[in-house]
């Protein structure tokens, strides 16, 4: 193995370890409003769910059975949605053994599903139907098809945005996970943060003009989020507000700790927050720049990897 292709590796699997390490650090302190709660330094139990530390929510469990479904059968829609079905319904990908948290329009989209067997037409397409569903759990996406960036953009763009339909329909999510994804595959391909983060990054051109971004995504890929402070940035369960947070917390982190903790303690969706911020961070800074007291206190952990093991091969 090449040390570059070692490196790689480390950022693939950081995405998602660092996806379900901020979901788990946010957990505890979900819907609270920011200023009312102490603030988030580590793992703490308890929360809306009543987990233990360490433990994580439909975030983590929808970005695993979308690791699997990849590692298993390729690039096919139905599959995914079968398997959200199978955490929705009998708790598989769950660090509980069940389903214990499904946001409204995932639930209505996999209700469709089951009727239709179709999920690419599943989902609410209404800009109303604009959650961070999608968002939350994507990092498998670009991580498993990273290489495809510069040379096969458009494909690249084509599975991020098609990862988003099975739940997630609206303008402002397909156009979230069309931006997201193209960051978080120049963040594994080793690019410097500053670079992909630039409003000038040629890809971003090139996803303007394959598929103009929705206003206020474009107004975030802008770099919008580098002129905001709280109360302006909300970790709220709009997939715009939470695209900015997670970007405002992570572009100018010192390390994964840091953007992690400056996610989760704008409370509200924090566990959400904290996962799209930790997928950036975990894939800027690599599974080895995720504190190791979280990577060895995470729950779930034979799940985790049993599935990465399997969608990474080194
Ligand atoms: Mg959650
Ligand atoms: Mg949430």
């Amino acid at each position: 193995m090449s040390s570059f292709q070692a490196h790689r590796l480390d950022r693939q699997r950081g995405s998602v370890i660092g996806l379900a390490v901020g979901d788990a650090l946010g957990a505890a302190v979900e819907f609270m409003t920011p200023g009312t709660f102490e603030p988030v330094t580590d793992f703490r139990a308890g929360g809306p769910h009543g987990l233990a530390a360490g433990e994580w929510t439909d975030d983590t469990s929808m970005a695993l059975a979308l690791a699997d479904s990849l590692a298993t059968a390729g690039w096919d829609l139905n599959d995914h949605a079968a398997r959200y079905v199978s955490w929705w319904r009998r708790g598989k990908y769950s660090v509980t053994g069940a389903c214990f948290d499904i946001g409204f329009t995932t639930r209505a989209a996999l209700a469709r599903f089951e009727e239709l067997q179709d999920a690419r037409h599943s989902a609410d397409s209404s800009p109303r139907a604009s959650g961070n569903g999608s968002i939350m759990r994507l990092a498998p996406v670009p991580a498993f098809y990273a290489a495809m960036l510069p040379n096969e953009i458009v494909l690249l763009i084509e599975r991020c945005v098609e990862s988003s339909l099975t739940t997630h329909a609206s303008p402002q999510c397909l156009s979230a996970c069309a931006y997201l994804g193209l960051v978080l595959a120049g963040l594994i391909q080793n690019l410097p943060r500053d670079e992909v983060l630039d409003p000038a990054w040629p890809p971003l051109a090139r996803l303007q003009e394959l598929r103009p971004l929705h206003p206020e995504v474009a107004a975030i890929a802008a770099g919008g989020f580098r002129h905001k402070q709280p109360p302006q940035i909300q970790g709220g369960g709009y997939v715009v507000h939470s695209l900015e947070a997670a970007l405002w917390a992570f572009h100018n982190a010192a390390d994964y700790r840091e953007a992690v903790l400056r996610a989760v303690n704008l409370g509200d969706d924090a566990d959400t927050t904290g996962a799209v911020c930790g997928q950036l961070a975990g894939a800027y800074f690599g599974e080895c720049g995720i504190p190791a007291e979280w990577r060895q206190r995470l729950g779930g952990d034979a799940l985790i990897e049993g599935i990465l093991q399997r969608l990474f091969l080194p």
